[in-house]
C-alpha cells in the first residue's frame, strides 16, 4: 500500500491532520507525521532527519506521497531524499497539493489500494471540489508543477526601467531553481554582457548569482521575471527561454535523488532524538549516531578578520593575489571532491562541487574586486568583509536549511583567505584523543580530521542536514549538531559527553551520571566492534563460497581505513589520482614510494595498482597536449590508448611500480584495455622497464598483470584477453555507458547507463565464463559492486571479487554472508531475462 508522510512545522498540526485521516480511511493507510522539531522551548519548524524516520517508517515497497505545510518543510522534505538510499527516494514523491484536503484525498485513494501515480493524482486534484462549491474555478496551470514547458504567464510586479527586456515564465521543473539550476542560469548568461535581474514577487535579485538566486527560494510552479539590460539583453533572455523550456536542465519529474546504483547504498546511519538516559543532558540534534565521552578541545576556524593596519598594494596587484587565491581554492576543492566521491562516494562529494559553484559567484568574486579597485583595500581584507556580510545575510534567512550554508560559505571564505595569507591548512590538531567543540565545522575541516584523535564531535550551530553531520556519520564519529549557545562556555579540558543518537550533551557530568553514560557508551562502543569485528570476518555465503570483498583508493592514505571496514586487500587504486591537481607530474621515486606506501598498509593482502587512467572525464593539463580538442573525450586517448602514446610518462610508471614490488607484492592492472594488441604492447613496455632496471642493477619484483574489463569489445576477446592476463576486473561504469551508448556522466540518459541493465550483466556473464574458462579470477570494481541490493545477482553471475569504497564493506560483507549459491544464481538467469533495469531492480526488489 502506498503510504503517507505528513511534514508540518507543528507537531500538533501534524497530528490533527492525521486524526482526521485515520477517521476516514479507519486507520488502514500507513501513515506517519514529520512535525515540530526536538527543541522543547522553540518546537515549531521541520527536520530532515524526522521526515527521513517517517519516510521509512511507512514505506512497503508501494512508494510514498509526503504532503508539506510550508516554507522550511519543502526544503525538509527534499534534503530527507537526499538522505534515502537512492532506492527508496526514488519512490516517493513530494505533492504540492494543499495538506488538509491533500493528505484527506491521497488517504482515501491509498487505501482502496491504488498506486502511487494515482494517489498523487487524486492528492493534486483536491482543491477542486473546494474551488468548484465556491464557485472559483482553479487556473489551468494550477495542477501538477512537475509537468509541461515553461508558461509564459502574467507581467512581474516589480518596476522595470524602460530599456529592459523581460521574460516571464512559470519554472515548469519540480524542485524550482535550486543549485543547479540556478548554476545553469549563471552558466548560460556566462557569455553575455546584459545586466540581467531574477524577480520574484517583491524581491530582485542579480540573477547571476547562485547564492542570490537561492535565496529566492524559488520553487516549481512560481512565476518568475528576468529583466535584462544592455546591448544583448534579448539574446540573454533568449537562452534563458532555451533553458528553461529544458526543464532548466533537470530531468524531468527529477527527485534530485539519482536511482543509480552504487554509493553509499542505504549505508546511511540516522539518530533519533528523544530517549533521554542520564540526568543533566542538554539537548542538540542527533546528528551522528554513537557515544563519546572526552576531554573537550575548541576548533575555532581560522575566518579571523585581517589585522588592521595590513597595507594594501596597488589595486592591480591586489586583485591579481585574490585571483590567484581563487584560483588555487578551485584546485584545492576539485582535489577534495576527487578523494571524497572515491573514499565515501559521489553523494558526500558533492558539497566541494557547492563549494567551487560559491568561488566562482559573480557577485561574491565580483564584490571583493570592486571594493579592491574602488576602495583600495589589501585583498585580504576585501575577501574578508564580503564573505563576512554574505554569511550574515544567510543566517537571517527564515529557512533552516539555507542558514546552514552561511557555514559552507565560512568555509569557502577560510580556505581563500588562508591561501592569500599562505597559513598552512588548518584543520583542528589535537594531541590526544578529544571531544571536538566548535560553533560550526565546515567539510574542509572535517575533511582535515583524524578520527582516532576525534571521539565525538559537538558543533554549536548547524543541523543535521549540515555538511559537516553527513561526513561524521560517514566517518562514523558521534556527533551532536545545534547545541546552541549550552556549551560554548566550556573550558578545553572540561569532559563532555555526547550520544549522537539521542542528542543528548553532558557538561563536566557528575560521577553517577558519568558512571551511566560510560555504561552506554561502553554497550555502544562494544556493539561497533562487534561490526567491525563482524566487518573484518571473511564474506562466505550459507554455502561456502568464498567472496572476496576489496577496496578502491584513491591514494596511500584510502587503505588503512579500508583495512578497518574489513577489506580483504585493494581491488582498484586509482592511481590518476596522484597525477591530478598538480603542476608536473609524480616522478618515479615519489610513485614508488606511494605503491609502497599502499601495500604497506595491506600487509600480507593483495593490492591491485591501476595504471594512469586519465583522458574522457579526467584530463589533467599538463598532459593535455596529446588529447587536446578531441570531440569524443570518451571515445578519445583515454586508459591505456593514452599511456601507449606517451611512453616515457608510463615506463616511469611501469618502473615505479616494479620497484615497489620488489618490497611489497603487487598486481598491476591496465584500464580501458579493447583487444589484445593492447595489452601485448603494454606488457612489452613492462618487460621494458624492468630490463632497464635489471641493466641499472636496481631492485624490482614479480607483478601479476590483469586488465579492466569496460570496453565490450575486451568481452567480446575475453577468451582470448583471459590467456594472456593473470585477473579480470569488470569496470561496470564505463562497460555500462559504453554498452549503452550513453554518457556515465549525463543525467538525461541515466536510465540506459545503468550497471544493472540486463544487457550490461550479459556482458558480466559473458566475461565471467572466458574468466571461468581460462582458469583465472574475475572481479568487479565499479560502482555496481558495492551496491548492497545488487550483490546477491553479483554473488549468481559467478564474480570471486567484489571492490568497492570502504564504508560500503561492512554491509556488502554481510550481504554475501546471508546469499546462497544456487538460490542466488536463479535470480542471476531470472535477471538476464529481463528488458530493462528497471525490471531488473524491481525483481532484486522481490517484486519481479
Ligand atoms: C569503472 O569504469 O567501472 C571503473 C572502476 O573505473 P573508473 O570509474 O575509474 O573509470
Ligand atoms: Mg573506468
Amino acid at each position: 500500500m502506498v503510504g503517507i508522510v505528513v511534514v508540518t512545522h507543528s507537531a500538533v498540526l501534524g497530528q490533527g491532520v492525521k486524526e482526521l485521516a485515520e477517521q476516514m480511511t479507519q486507520g488502514r493507510v500507513p501513515l506517519a507525521v514529520a512535525g515540530g522539531i526536538d527543541d522543547p522551548e522553540h518546537p515549531i519548524g521541520t527536520d530532515p532527519m524526522r521526515v527521513m524516520a517517517a519516510i521509512e517508517a511507512v514505506q512497503q515497497g508501494d512508494g510514498v506521497v509526503v504532503l508539506m505545510d510550508l516554507g522550511s518543510a519543502l526544503m525538509s522534505a527534499e534534503t530527507a531524499l537526499d538522505l534515502l538510499p537512492p532506492e527508496v527516494a526514488a519512490q516517493v514523491r513530494l505533492c504540492p497539493a494543499p495538506l488538509v484536503e491533500g493528505v484527506m484525498a491521497a488517504a482515501v485513494q491509498a487505501s482502496i489500494g491504488a498506486d502511487l501515480d494515482t494517489v498523487l493524482r487524486e492528492a493534486l486534484a483536491a482543491l477542486a471540489a473546494k474551488a468548484e462549491l465556491l464557485g472559483m474555478p482553479l487556473p489551468q496551470d494550477g495542477g501538477d508543477a512537475s509537468a509541461g514547458a515553461a508558461a509564459p504567464v502574467a507581467s512581474p510586479t516589480a518596476p522595470a526601467p524602460d530599456d529592459s527586456h523581460e521574460l516571464t515564465l512559470m519554472v515548469p521543473n519540480r524542485l524550482g531553481l535550486h543549485a543547479r539550476p540556478a548554476a545553469r542560469i549563471v552558466t548560460v548568461l556566462g557569455p553575455f554582457g546584459a545586466d540581467v535581474q531574477l524577480v520574484r514577487g517583491e524581491r530582485v535579485v542579480s540573477a547571476r548569482s547562485v547564492n542570490r538566486i537561492a535565496t529566492l527560494a524559488v520553487r516549481g510552479g512560481d512565476t518568475v521575471t528576468f529583466r535584462a539590460t544592455g546591448a544583448d539583453a534579448a539574446q540573454a533572455l533568449k537562452a534563458l527561454a532555451e533553458l528553461a523550456a529544458e526543464n532548466f536542465g533537470d530531468i524531468p519529474d527529477a527527485t534530485g535523488s539519482s536511482a543509480r546504483p552504487g554509493g553509499q547504498d542505504g549505508q546511511g546511519t540516522r539518530g533519533k532524538a528523544g530517549a533521554a538516559g542520564a540526568p543533566g543532558a542538554k539537548g542538540g540534534v542527533p546528528a551522528s549516531p554513537g557515544i563519546a565521552v572526552g576531554p573537550a578541545v575548541w576548533h575555532r576556524p581560522a575566518f579571523d578578520a585581517p589585522p588592521q593596519g595590513l597595507v594594501a598594494g596597488d589595486p592591480a596587484s591586489e586583485a591579481a593575489r585574490l585571483e590567484t587565491a581563487l584560483d588555487a581554492a578551485r584546485r584545492e576543492l576539485a582535489a577534495l571532491e576527487r578523494r571524497t566521491a572515491a573514499m565515501a562516494g559521489k553523494q558526500e562529494a558533492e558539497i566541494f562541487v557547492m563549494h567551487r559553484l560559491l568561488l566562482d559567484d559573480a557577485t561574491i568574486a565580483g564584490d571583493a574586486r570592486q571594493r579592491i579597485a574602488e576602495r583600495h583595500e589589501p585583498a585580504e581584507a576585501a575577501w574578508y568583509a564580503v564573505i563576512d556580510q554574505a554569511a550574515e545575510s544567510f543566517r537571517q534567512l527564515p529557512e533552516g536549511y539555507m542558514r546552514e550554508r552561511a557555514a559552507d560559505l565560512v568555509d569557502v571564505g577560510a580556505r581563500v583567505l588562508r591561501l592569500l595569507t599562505g597559513a598552512p591548512p588548518s584543520g583542528p590538531r589535537l594531541d590526544r584523543p578529544s571531544v571536538l567543540l566548535a560553533a560550526d565545522l565546515g567539510p574542509s575541516d572535517m575533511a582535515h580530521l583524524d578520527p582516532a584523535l576525534v571521539l565525538g564531535i559537538v558543533t554549536m550551530q548547524g543541523g543535521a542536514t549540515s555538511h559537516a553531520a553527513i561526513l561524521a556519520r560517514s566517518m562514523g564519529i558521534p556527533a551532536v549538531a545545534g547545541a546552541g549557545a549550552l556549551a560554548a562556555n566550556v573550558a578545553d579540558g572540561i569532559t563532555v559527553a555526547l550520544d549522537g543518537t539521542t542528542g543528548e550533551v553532558w557538561i563536566s557530568p557528575a560521577p553517577d551520571v558519568l558512571a551511566t553514560i560510560e555504561s552506554r557508551r561502553a554497550a555502544w562502543h562494544a556493539a561497533r566492534q562487534a561490526a567491525l569485528a563482524g566487518a573484518s570476518r571473511p564474506a562466505v555465503t550459507v554455502d561456502g563460497r568464498h567472496v572476496h570483498v576489496h577496496a578502491n583508493i584513491g591514494s596511500p592514505a584510502d587503505a588503512a581505513p579500508a583495512l578497518l571496514n574489513g577489506a580483504e586487500g585493494v581491488g582498484l587504486f586509482r592511481t590518476e589520482f596522484l597525477f591530478l591537481d598538480r603542476a608536473a607530474a609524480p616522478d618515479e621515486e615519489e610513485q614508488r614510494a606511494a605503491y609502497v606506501a599502499a601495500a604497506a598498509a595491506m600487509p600480507g593482502l593483495p593490492v591491485v595498482v591501476r595504471t594512469l587512467d586519465i583522458g574522457g572525464d579526467k584530463p589533467v593539463p599538463y598532459l593535455a597536449d596529446l588529447a587536446a580538442g578531441e570531440d569524443n573525450p570518451f571515445l578519445g586517448l583515454r586508459g591505456i590508448r593514452f599511456c601507449l602514446a606517451r611512453r616515457e610518462l608510463f615506463l616511469t610508471q611501469l618502473r615505479a611500480l616494479l620497484r615497489a614490488a620488489a618490497e611489497h607484492p603487487l598486481r598491476i592492472m591496465f584500464p580501458m584495455v579493447a583487444h589484445p594488441g593492447e595489452l601485448a604492447a603494454a606488457k612489452t613496455l613492462l618487460e621494458e622497464a624492468r630490463a632497464a632496471l635489471v641493466a641499472q642493477g636496481l631492485p624490482h619484483g614479480p607483478v601479476e598483470v590483469g586488465i579492466m574489463v569496460e570496453v565490450p569489445a575486451a568481452v567480446a576477446l575475453a577468451d582470448q584477453l583471459a590467456r594472456e592476463a593473470a585477473f579480470f576486473s569488470i569496470g561496470t561504469n564505463d562497460l555500462a555507458q559504453y554498452v549503452m551508448a550513453a554518457d556515465r556522466g549525463n543525467a538525461a540518459v541515466a536510465d540506459l547507463s545503468d550497471a544493472l541493465h540486463p544487457a550490461v550483466l550479459r556482458m558480466v556473464r559473458d566475461t565471467v565464463a572466458a574468466g571461468n574458462a581460462a582458469g583465472i579470477p574475475v572481479a568487479m570494481c565499479g560502482e555496481l559492486a558495492g551496491s548492497a541490493e545488487a550483490i546477491p545477482l553479483l554473488v549468481g553471475l559467478g564474480l570471486d571479487e567484489l571492490s568497492m569504497n570502504g564504508p560500503a564493506i561492512p554491509r556488502a560483507k554481510d550481504v554475501v554472508r546471508g546469499c546462497d549459491m544456487a538460490a542466488c544464481a536463479r535470480l542471476a538467469e531470472r535477471a538476464l531475462d529481463l528488458p530493462d533495469a528497471a525490471a531488473v531492480r524491481r525483481l532484486l526488489r522481490g517484486g519481479g
